[in-house]
């Protein structure tokens, strides 16, 4: 269906180009195996090239390399992307995504979905945003709004009244309830079609994850329910990104021949404040916020003990080679001392210290 016009663009553009598919042909004629490789869009462009030529020449054998895929626009398409040992030609494409990537997912089906949970939840995140609100507000004066003002001021001693704190939102100031206005129409499906077609990233698929800190990987096929829906996440999106995919593939065969299991990270526990395994405070006690759903979110585990670590006791980064971790990772101090001689200089408790987002 959805690739036909497709077809015959790309057909007269080949006819009158460059001639790419006539000089795959005969290398595939003489042998030569043909792989295309590409990531994100290109990914995709390089599954339809693919299904492209073959279709001008069933004999032409090709694999596709995908990363961070978009799902194909229809599941027939997808069906074409699976070469079985016996045939004589075809497509084989093997996509690789990792772990919550946001954008092999985003299919209208899954994104209507995601918009009909987030309307349908609304009375359990709503409450949090207003008070997420609150916090920020509460935090914007206490922080920006008085560093704004010392600036207000030495402008004034300069250019006279006038200038910055005259400009400062009125909420800022008003510090009030949050009205942020959350979604409230009912959603009118787009396509209640579209809605209902479940589309599928192409091929076997390589899925990445992460198991107690460690990289992982094992092969699903597209109709895994994994790919079924949108995962809120904070790494939804760094996690298309290539810098990222390389990273974590790099990891996942360190992992492998990696000499050591890492620790199991525990849960945090159901009831109670959550505690430092290093200095026994509250996990929370370097936050601003007063909220506990920004609280959990200061949840982390040390990479090397495996332990449960507030951001003070956390801020040094080491690779754990033994774990198969070659990127820079989070450690507690007990485990960062351990591992050097030099002094902790990262070592302050600073009240309101910002979180390392780079972090994965
Ligand atoms: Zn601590
Ligand atoms: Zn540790």
């Amino acid at each position: 269906g959805a690739a036909e016009p497709a077809s015959s663009a790309v057909k007269a553009g080949m006819g009158a180009g460059g001639n790419v598919g006539r000089m795959l042909e005969r290398f595939s004629a003489a042998g030569y195996s043909i792989e295309i490789v590409g990531h994100s869009l290109g990914g995709g462009v390089a599954t339809l090239l693919a299904l492209l030529l073959h279709a001008e020449n069933s004999n032409i054998k090709i694999d596709v390399y995908a990363y961070a895929v978009p799902a194909c626009v229809s599941p027939r398409l997808e069906n074409r992307c699976h070469r079985r040992p016996t045939d004589k030609g075809g497509v084989k494409v093997i996509s690789t995504i990792l772990q919550d990537d946001a954008v092999p997912r985003a299919s209208a089906r899954n994104i209507l979905a995601l918009a009909k949970e987030i309307v349908e939840r609304k009375k359990e995140w709503q409450p949090a945003l207003a008070r997420e609100i609150k916090d920020i507000q509460r935090r914007a004066l206490g922080l920006w709004a008085p560093m704004t003002r010392s600036t207000h001021w030495m402008r004034m001693e300069k250019e006279g009244p006038g200038g910055a704190l005259e400009a400062l939102p009125a909420n800022v100031h008003g510090g009030g309830e949050g009205t942020g206005k959350p979604l409230e129409e009912p959603l009118s499906p787009l396509d209640i079609k579209a809605a209902g077609v479940l589309l599928l990233p192409p091929g076997p698929i390589i899925h990445i994850f992460s198991k107690n800190g460690q990289r992982r990987a094992s092969l699903v096929q597209p109709t895994w329910a994994g790919f079924g829906r949108v995962e809120v996440s904070r790494h939804m999106f760094t996690d298309h990104s290539r810098e990222y995919i390389t990273a974590a593939m790099r990891d996942v065969l360190a992992a492998r021949s990696a000499p050591n299991k890492p620790p199991i990270w525990p849960d945090a526990p159901h009831i109670g404040p959550v505690l430092c395994a290093v200095c026994g405070y509250s996990v929370a006690w370097a936050s601003s916020s007063d909220n506990p759903l920004e609280q959990s979110r200061e949840l982390r585990h040390c990479y090397a003990c495996g332990r449960i670590v507030c951001s003070g006791c956390s801020s040094a980064k080491l690779t754990l080679p033994e774990y198969g971790i070659l990127s820079s990772v989070r450690v507690c101090e007990h485990c960062y001392v351990g591992s050097t001689t030099s002094p902790p200089s990262w070592r302050h408790h600073t009240k309101g210290i910002l979180n390392d987002s780079k972090t994965p």
